[in-house]
């Protein structure tokens, strides 16, 4: 399957400027932005640009993608002082995803609890 923008979909309408978000991080293939209902005093999304709903849509073509995320997640860190974070990336409903454009959670200013799920 070719990936490319779904207009329904909610992060594309962000990627595309067609909704608001408050940008942390963008380059040619992933936007980062804040997520509307923090979990945690910082709480970012990174989102690839192209719409895949969910982790299972990633295959090994993707794999530099997938490892541009979590070092976007690190830089994030770095440059908002986290001194340790959490990167999460919930699966389908079964896993907690609500909105169906992959996205990476990363959570950090405060003591993660020990709890995952
Ligand atoms: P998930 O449960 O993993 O699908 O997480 C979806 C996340 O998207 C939640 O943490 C929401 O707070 C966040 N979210 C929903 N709408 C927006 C929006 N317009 N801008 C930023 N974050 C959003
Ligand atoms: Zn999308």
């Amino acid at each position: 399957m070719t990936a490319s923008i779904d207009p329904d979909c909610l992060f594309c309408k962000i990627v595309a400027a067609k909704l608001p978000s408050d940008r942390l991080y963008e380059d040619d293939e992933l936007l980062a932005f804040k997520d509307i209902s923090p979990q945690a005093p910082f709480h970012g999304l990174i989102v690839p640009k192209l719409h895949f709903s969910t982790l299972n849509e990633l295959e090994d073509e993707h794999a530099a993608l997938v490892g541009r995320m979590f070092l976007t997640a690190k830089a994030l860190a770095a440059e908002h002082g986290l001194p340790g974070y959490r990167v999460v990336v919930n699966t389908n409903r079964e896993g907690g995803q609500v909105v169906f454009h992959v996205h990476m959670h990363v959570l950090g200013g405060r003591q993660m609890k020990g709890g995952l799920g």
